[in-house]
């Protein structure tokens, strides 16, 4: 058959506008920091099997994307190491250019590089940036500002606001308005933001640009945020940022950082990631909402880097003997392993502090008041049923303890920073086919500039 008849046959009943061949009005790009595809994978089986509350379909907003969109993985390495920080990782995301670890908008060499919300803005757009750490985290920074160190966060905060984006909300309300930046917040509303501090504030907003600093640092863990009914969601933020955003002219481009996957996981906190991976899901549930129902609204999903690697395993009974048992090499775990259940989620749900916080209090507890009976007080109390610990071992060694009640759970994590692991991305909505394959996360500047037709340069 000749192309010109397959065209007519394409053609046949009229010509078909699909929702990937639209051009991309807005652009909405959520980045779990630290989400790796074991993470992705872990949150997504709990739900599908029903281990999880508030999932009688038993699909997770994260599988409905993964399922509609387009897939890729890339890569994170940058110029000069295999594993990045949030830092680099933002910034070869913003710009396009490899970085280096702990970079702020610089390439390797340090010049200063465009980032994708500069960008956005010469390009006539509205941009927002929402982190429920805070807003001058290493991630939304690596978008909004350039220096050489992510430390420097009231010069983050500084260039944050000369830049002028129409949404900033999440943590760090100290970094506008103490020290060398204590008339910032006075700045931002002579600058025509409406300064907002709570919940309650943010519900009220209308339109406008809005900066809204709900906590002096970060956020609160999410399995915590029971205790703090002041605090607007994550996916609350979201929702009013595209309630701002959505009066702009010329379309907008919103960055949400769910950022304390990271942070859980790097404490090896399965049960405070579950509560991060959940809130994650209802941000994916709020932005799939808006972009079902604006049309040229592309979604755009990734991690800045996976940390911790944490996963479920199963356990051998008694190591000597499968050892004794094994040939060549070939060790034969039949019979006396034990194996994660399903059961388990239901026990990291119940989780209501967070390991660190944990950690904290029994730290400040002297040796001599470290018995098991205490101890099963209070990691009972954090967890949210009763533990019990005759079987943990040295029970003066915290993180030791945290490590057997990991073990309990049939959960192991290779490590407690970054791994080099490949990530997971998914595309959805119009141009989403750009997004598909291999790639470095320095490719994925060009492929947003190509979705919204704005060429190189
Ligand atoms: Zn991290």
């Amino acid at each position: 058959m000749s192309v010109w008849a397959t065209g007519l046959l394409l053609a046949e009943p009229g010509p078909v506008v699909t929702q990937s061949s639209q051009p991309v009005r807005n652009l909405i790009w959520v980045i779990g920091d630290g989400l790796g595809p074991e993470l992705a994978g872990f949150w997504m089986q709990g739900v599908r099997q029903g281990a999880l509350s508030g999932y009688p379909q038993k699909k997770s907003a994260l599988e409905q994307l993964f399922d509609s969109g387009s897939q890729g993985i890339f890569f994170t390495d940058t110029a000069t190491t295999v594993v990045t920080d949030s830092a680099a990782a933002a910034t070869q995301m913003a710009s396009g250019k490899r970085s280096v670890p702990g970079y702020i908008g610089l390439d390797a060499q340090g010049r200063s590089v465009p980032t994708l919300l500069e960008i956005a803005k010469q390009h006539g757009k509205a941009v927002g940036i929402i982190s429920d750490t805070y807003v001058t985290d290493a991630t939304p920074a690596g978008f909004t500002a350039h220096t050489t160190s992510r430390r420097q966060k009231m010069e983050i905060a500084r260039q944050q606001l000369a830049l002028e984006p129409e949404v900033i909300l999440g943590g760090g309300l100290k970094y506008f308005s103490t020290g060398e930046n204590k008339d910032l917040l006075k700045q931002a509303r002579r600058q025509g933001y409406q300064t907002v501090f709570d919940k309650k504030a943010l519900q009220k907003v209308r339109g406008g640009k809005v900066l809204g600093l709900f906590d002096k640092k970060a956020m609160p863990m999410s399995v915590e945020m029971p205790f703090h009914s002041k605090l607007p969601s994550l996916a609350l933020q979201t929702q009013k940022a595209l309630e701002v955003l959505d009066a702009s002219v010329n379309g907008f481009v919103l960055l949400v950082e769910a950022g304390k996957i990271d942070w859980a996981a790097h404490e090896n906190d399965m049960g405070a990631t579950l509560a991060e991976m959940r809130v994650l899901d209802q941000v994916l549930d709020v932005v799939r909402t808006y972009a079902d129902t604006h049309p040229g609204t592309l979604l755009y999903l990734n991690a800045d880097h996976d940390t911790g690697l944490g996963s479920f395993t199963y356990r051998v009974l008694n190591p000597q003997e499968a050892l004794s048992r094994s040939e060549q090499g070939e060790v034969l775990y039949d019979g006396d392993t034990s194996y994660a259940s399903f059961d388990t989620y239901r026990l990291l749900e119940k989780q209501r502090y967070s390991l660190y916080a944990l950690r904290q209090k029994l730290n400040t507890y002297p040796a001599e008041k470290r018995t098991r009976q205490r101890l099963e007080k209070e990691f009972s109390q954090a967890l949210g049923y009763p533990l019990d610990m005759s079987s943990f071992q040295n029970l003066q060694d915290i993180p030791g303890l945290f490590v057997q009640l990991n073990r309990q759970y049939g959960i192991v994590w290779a490590t407690q920073t970054h791994s080099s692991s490949l990530l997971l991305s998914v595309a959805y909505g119009p141009q989403q086919q750009l997004f598909k394959g291999v790639y470095h996360n320095t490719d994925i500047l060009s492929k947003i500039k190509k979705a919204f037709g704005w060429g190189e340069n």
